[in-house]
């Protein structure tokens, strides 16, 4: 079988004490098992990383551009490659495989503008013969501890916002799809990076705490669940770190009364049970304006929802493919149940469905709910699965309400044909994402994601120029050069410009 160790400067390999089992979703076999480092391999990649960082940090961000150049052209090279092996531990269809690293490799293409982003502020003649201007300088030494469900785009947009920074960079990806994030280690070093600017860990919760509290990485990305993040972020301030962690999400798609029904169905079927629901900016909760909105779209939706195609996820055909394990279905599942016991409405039922010749898969069919409430814990949590809840609202103010009283803000879309409503909703929404008529607002690459509330812990975003804050810090210089230097009591008082 396949073993997955580390990508680590001068380890050699084997010996792991504890590792943890992949598996093919679609088959419900284990295909791999990963390798669960400890502190000993986390002290040998920071070691590396310490030795290569103040050179790769004096390198002119230029000729760092140019490494992410290359990068970007390999990645490209290799799509369908790292698509295929994606697809194979985490179970999206191959298109979305290609999408997860698409996206990724977007950050990879702004990271190749980092001269741009990097430039400093000046001011000349901020006081007689005096200019003052600021630079960005890196952390030093970086890590991301990264999920499941995106294990190509997640790690890049960290890593390629840290490194094109001048960091050096150790990733912890997800033990249940490592192979794609190593790939990517891989190829990031045949793109011509210095040995030690990017390494994998592999491993969990000891592997985390021993990043979170090893005194020489500064700065730590993390996106998971937010019980997870929280205490990332915590544990990460208190060792005096910088720290971002992206949480979990239950976004709301607002359909107004004046939307077109069909394209909502449209965009709904694809982003609440795409990847089967296993993204964090899916639309598992569709709010419809009007008891006469709710029962037009319902009647749409039921027969969209039954012609989704389940299926391997190579299926060119399939919508989206099987869950992520065994034991993540059976969650889903018991939310499912949950919903009912609560008193909603099921409407369809995925449980039970099986895939003729795959009956082991983590197959699951697609649910929808009906009468959804706000007291309900089904609606309160993320399910993360391919199920839709309906929960009716009266008017346009409490369809405002819905997402912003969640305890979850990461994204929110609404379906109007009224610009001065989606205006409206989206100044006043409590979310940190916002979609007008766009089901899955991720923002691009120049921009910057991030959500609010549960959904993210500290107060930098993803990518963007955000991505860059996080990744540096400011030093500003004030300097004159001047015939004399001050004198007397001159050089005793607070300087002032004037
Ligand atoms: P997860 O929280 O289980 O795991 C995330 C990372 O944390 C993994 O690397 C894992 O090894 C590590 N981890 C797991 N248990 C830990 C523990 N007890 N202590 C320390 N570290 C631990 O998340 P997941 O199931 O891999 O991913 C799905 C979740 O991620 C969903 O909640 C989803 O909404 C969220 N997500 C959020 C965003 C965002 O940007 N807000 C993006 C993608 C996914």
């Amino acid at each position: 079988m396949r073993t997955i160790d580390h990508h680590i400067v001068g380890h050699s390999g084997g010996g792991a004490s504890r590792s943890h089992v992949v598996f093919d979703p679609n088959t419900g076999q284990v295909q791999a098992t990963v390798a669960l480092g400890s502190q000993a391999e986390l002290d040998k990649a920071v070691a590396a990383a310490k030795a290569a960082q103040p050179d790769w940090a004096r390198t002119n961000p230029q000729r760092r551009a140019r490494v992410m150049f290359k990068y970007k052209e390999l990645i490209e090279a290799n799509m369908e490659e790292l698509a295929h092996l994606l697809s194979s531990e985490h179970g999206k269809v191959i298109a979305d495989a290609r999408g997860d690293v698409q996206r990724g490799l977007e950050v990879i293409e702004y990271a190749c503008g980092i001269p741009q982003v990097l430039k400093g502020e000046y001011t000349h003649g901020a006081g007689p013969g005096i200019d003052v201007y600021s630079m960005r300088q890196p952390l030093g030494i970086g890590a991301g501890i990264t999920p499941f469900n995106f294990p190509a785009m997640i790690p890049m947009w960290m890593f390629g916002m840290a490194i094109a920074c001048g960091n050096a960079f150790i990733l912890k990806p997800s033990e249940r799809d490592p192979s794609v994030p190593m790939r990517l280690a891989e190829l990031f070093r045949e793109a011509g990076a210095p040995e030690g600017i990017l390494q994998v860990v592999n491993g969990d919760k000891e592997m985390v705490d021993a990043i979170l509290d090893h005194p020489d990485i500064a700065a730590v990305s993390f996106v998971g669940s937010s019980d997870i993040a929280h205490y990332v972020y915590k544990r990460g301030v208190a060792a005096g770190k910088r720290v971002q962690a992206m949480g979990g999400a239950k976004n709301h798609g607002i359909v107004m009364p004046d939307a077109d029904l069909d394209q909502v169905v449209n965009e709904l079927s694809g982003a609440a049970f795409g990847s089967a629901g296993e993204r964090c900016m899916a639309l598992p909760v569709v709010v419809p304006v009007g008891d006469k909105t709710a029962e037009a779209l319902k009647e749409k939706l039921i027969p969209a929802i039954e012609a989704l195609r389940v299926g391997v996820s190579t299926d060119a055909e399939a919508h989206y493919g099987p869950v992520v394990t065994a034991e993540h279905k059976a969650r889903i599942e018991n939310w499912i149940q949950k919903g009912v016991d609560e008193g909603a409405e099921l409407v369809v039922d995925g449980r039970g469905f099986t895939l003729q010749g795959h009956e082991k898969g983590f197959f699951i069919g697609p649910s929808l709910f009906d009468h959804v409430t706000t007291d309900m814990e089904s609606y309160q949590e993320e399910i993360f699965g391919p199920v839709l809840q309906m929960v009716r609202a009266k008017d346009f103010e409490e369809a405002v309400r819905l997402p912003s009283d969640h305890q979850y803000g990461n994204g929110v879309a609404i379906f109007t044909r009224n610009g001065h409503a989606a205006r409206e909703f989206a100044g006043r929404v409590n979310v940190g994402m916002v979609g007008i008529n766009v089901p899955i607002p991720v923002p691009v690459s120049y921009h910057t994601f991030g959500g609010w509330k549960r959904s993210a812990f500290g107060d930098t975003n993803q990518y963007g120029t955000e991505g860059v804050k996080f990744w540096t810090k400011v030093k500003t210089v004030t300097q004159r050069w001047p015939d004399g230097s001050p004198t007397g009591e001159n050089a005793f008082v607070i300087p002032t410009m004037g």
